[in-house]
């Protein structure tokens, strides 16, 4: 079986990655002309990390990312609500990692090089339509060309071309107000080096966790200014790649100077400001069209809430891998797929729409918008773990599930 990707992002190639450890021949068109490392951080969860250290990646994301150990809750005036142990020290198996999100790519760019060979990925080309017959399935590029094997995997991201063809009336991503500037400073490390806060609440927000240590001592800090805009404002296109700029954050987060964070300080130390709009679409009825499938982002573009846009790419990629594998024919092993990865993303993408995890901010927020002299007066520790426990579940990182399940491996 030869399986053709649409996409040389982080599912294409988790995908490419998983499909030659099942023993599925596998080949990636990207449309960038060359690779670089773009992008800023991201968090790899548990679930994702178990899947990549079965493709044998583990040493490589240690040696890249932050292994993170906590994550805090904190209000606009720099107190705690919740924290909770994150990765080894939450139970889990395996660790969760801060890391860049271009590093990363290029982490398993190198990867399905060395083991599917420089002849199966290739740059510079770009996907504009799909066809397939009983037989194969066809992938036609912006030059005119066309390659066919026996399957397509559209992981080409938010702008998905084959989503676009095959759904070509459903319009732009669905964009109800939030902005986020994201950026990396280079600063001394907060807290114990190795934890991520989420701050503020619904309408105005701070989020910012470290992805790489320097010699020096510093760190590479990854942050993300988010502010809600009036649902009426032009915005501009979704694009991972336009610069923002910080004279459009620094005043709305002036007073967040707290004894262990001085946030606007943090800002001014910004390599580069990128604005992104906060942007998910409808969950699709179905992925999956006889030899044809969508995976990641083109499959189930989310809010980037809760960590999970990453990490949902690459639980699809080895879950598809395993179904391909065990299946009689692509198209049973395609539905397979569909079938395993469609109804937990769907309600992934409606979670993170009523906030997911991030709850606890907008709760204690409306509570006590001037602060309070203990968290428990406001909301109580049950409530508190509850929404942190229900999230988990729904994502499919309980430590207890998580540890238990058995391997996607094929
Ligand atoms: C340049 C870039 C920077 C990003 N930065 C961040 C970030 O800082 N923070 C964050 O949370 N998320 C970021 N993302 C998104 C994040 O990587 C995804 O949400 C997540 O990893 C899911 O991965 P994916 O493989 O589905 O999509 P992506 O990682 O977006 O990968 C899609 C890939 O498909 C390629 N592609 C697009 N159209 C075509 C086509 N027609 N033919 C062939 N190839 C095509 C793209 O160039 C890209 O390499 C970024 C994405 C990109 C492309």
């Amino acid at each position: 079986m030869r399986v053709l990707i649409a996409g040389g992002g982080i599912g294409g190639l988790t995908a490419a990655l998983s499909l030659h450890a099942a023993g599925i021949e596998a080949e990636v068109f990207e449309s960038a002309q060359e690779l670089r490392p773009l992008g800023v951080g991201i968090n790899l969860l548990p679930h994702a990390v178990r899947e990549l250290t079965e493709l044998g990646l583990a040493e490589r994301l240690a040696a890249t990312g932050i292994a993170t150990r906590e994550l805090r809750y904190i209000n606009v005036h720099g107190q705690l609500i919740w924290a909770e142990p994150r990765g080894l020290a939450a139970g889990y198996r395996w660790p969760q990692y801060s890391i860049h999100r271009g590093r990363l790519q290029m982490l398993l760019w190198e990867a399905a090089r060395e083991r599917l060979g420089p002849a199966r990925l290739h740059t510079g080309r770009r996907v504009v339509a799909t066809s397939q017959d009983r037989h194969s399935a066809t992938l036609h590029f912006a030059d005119g060309s066309r390659v066919s094997g026996d399957a397509i995997v559209a992981a080409d991201g938010i702008h998905s071309a084959v989503r676009a063809e095959r759904h070509p009336d459903e319009g732009p991503p669905r964009w109800k107000g939030a902005v986020l500037w994201r950026a990396t400073s280079i600063a001394p490390p907060f807290l114990d080096g190795a934890t991520m806060i989420q701050c503020g609440h619904h309408r105005l927000k701070f989020v910012c966790y470290p992805i790489a240590n320097h010699p020096d001592g510093t760190q590479l800090i990854n942050w993300i200014a988010e502010r809600v805009l009036p649902a009426d404002t032009p915005w501009n296109r979704e694009d991972w790649n336009r610069r923002g700029s910080l004279d459009d954050v620094i005043p709305h987060y002036a007073d967040w100077v707290w004894p262990w964070l001085d946030v606007p300080a943090l800002m001014r130390r910004a390599e580069a400001v990128y604005e992104f709009p906060m942007v998910d679409r409808d969950p699709l009825p179905r992925w999956s069209v006889g030899r044809i499938t969508l995976l990641g982002d083109a499959a189930h573009p989310m809010y980037p809430i809760g960590s999970n846009g990453a990490s949902q790419a690459i639980l699809d990629a080895r879950v598809l891998a395993m179904h391909l594998k065990r299946a009689r024919s692509v198209e049973e092993g395609l539905a397979a797929y569909e079938a395993a990865r469609l109804p937990p993303t769907a309600a992934l993408t409606e979670a993170n729409r009523g906030l997911g995890p991030d709850v606890v901010l907008e709760i204690a927020h409306q509570r006590a918008p001037q602060g309070f002299r203990h968290i428990h007066d406001v909301i109580p520790e049950a409530e508190l773990a509850a929404i942190a426990a229900r999230y988990k579940q729904l994502a499919g990182f309980d430590p207890a599930s998580l540890n238990a399940r058995e391997s996607y491996s094929a």
